[in-house]
């Protein structure tokens, strides 16, 4: 389905004005960025150019994270409704097909059950054996075309069924599509909060303990400066790799922004939580970096993380920020380490 447009004047029109913008605001050209910014050229979203307006106002930086984020907000999700109205509009489509049959079949047997009152009204003990063969054949005829009408009807409610199985299965995969993140396979930004939320209400509600890691990668501008943005992706997969391989089964592992990770945890003590981060930070730091393309060897990359335990009746942004200002603390106080909140205050004491 096309949301813009299909005059090629209005779409080159559009699409040389997203790439002057790209170019003006330093915007790396690539599809998903482009797309954005084609979306924004349309004006066919007031609250994306909103959005982007306002950061330029202020004067922001229209940076990788932000594209990716307005990416997932804006283009992701609308191509998914695109596909979610398309099934609509073929089950409606469908559904409109089946009527049209059954409505056939209701006037084949209210015919059938007419032609069986005209005959039995036109038999007399008169009649001779061909006025009865008449009849019969008249009530044949009637109720093989009724028979006829309901195999059809059968066959398409058969094929309906396959269609609403094959429709079922293409929403779940776009739901999830939805929520998870397409560089590195974890949950995107929109689980990550629609989870977090569940699971303080279920630890409210249960009376459980609930922790929240929040990790970043340490220099990873460096990184990206000297080997490339797409080898800096390869290590975005790995880090999330890594993160997944060392939490429970209960536990979500979030890309929260560009190079940033959370991971909910329900159900574990601080200290808990404080020794798996430390194995993940452990673990992040021990593979050893090899350049696919070339074999070459690129060093290690090293993470902080921060640790925070839930609060009675906390909500969920209290969480975050006090999860953030432990990784904070732990990059001022030297990065590649694992910050909870028992240890915070000693440590940002030091640091300042
Ligand atoms: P710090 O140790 O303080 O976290 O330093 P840093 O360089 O990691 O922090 P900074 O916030 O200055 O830079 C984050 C960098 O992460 C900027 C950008 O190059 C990189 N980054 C963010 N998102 C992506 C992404 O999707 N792919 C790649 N390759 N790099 C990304
Ligand atoms: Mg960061
Ligand atoms: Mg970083």
């Amino acid at each position: 389905m096309n949301t813009y447009t299909d005059d090629i004047a209005v779409a080159t029109e559009w699409s040389m004005k997203a790439l002057g913008l790209m170019a003006r605001h330093q915007v790396v050209p690539l599809p998903a960025n482009y797309e954005v910014w084609f979306r924004y050229a349309s004006g066919q979203d007031s609250v994306l150019n909103e959005e982007i307006d306002s950061r330029l106002k202020e004067g922001k930086k229209i940076d990788e994270q932000l594209s990716s984020d307005l990416h997932q907000r804006f283009v992701s999700h609308a191509s998914l409704a695109d596909t979610t109205l398309d099934a609509g509009d073929k089950l409606n489509s469908e559904v409109d097909k089946i009527l049209k049959l059954v409505q056939a079949a209701a006037g084949d047997s209210s015919a059938l059950g007419s032609s069986v009152r005209a005959a039995s009204e036109g038999l007399t003990n008169k009649s001779t054996p061909s006025d009865i063969r008449h009849v019969v054949e008249a009530i044949m005829s009637a109720s093989m075309q009724m028979e006829n009408r309901s195999k059809e009807l059968e066959q398409r409610l058969h094929e309906t069924k396959g269609e609403l199985s094959t429709l079922q299965i293409n929403l779940t995969k776009a739901r999830n599509e939805a929520r998870t993140d397409g560089l590195t396979g974890v949950a995107n930004r929109k689980a990550f909060d629609e989870t977090l939320a569940q699971e303080i209400a279920r630890a409210t509600s249960e009376r459980t303990s609930l922790c929240l890691i929040i990790g970043d990668i340490d220099h990873f501008k460096a990184f990206n400066d000297t080997w490339g943005h797409r080898t800096g992706d390869q290590v975005l997969r790995l880090v999330a790799s890594c993160l997944k391989g060392g939490v429970r089964e209960t536990d979500t592992v979030a890309r929260y922004g560009g190079e940033e990770f959370a991971v909910i945890m329900p159900a574990i003590s601080t200290d808990g939580a404080e020794r798996l981060a430390n194995a993940m930070r452990a673990a992040v730091q021990a593979r050893e970096l090899v350049k696919r393309s070339t074999g070459e060897t690129l060093g290690r990359v090293t993470m902080s993380l921060g640790v925070a335990t839930l609060r009675p009746g906390e909500s969920p942004s209290a969480l975050i920020e006090r999860a953030d200002a432990c990784l904070y603390t732990a990059k001022r106080s030297g990065r590649n380490r694992v910050v909870s909140e028992q240890a915070e205050g000693a440590l940002k004491a030091k640091a300042s």
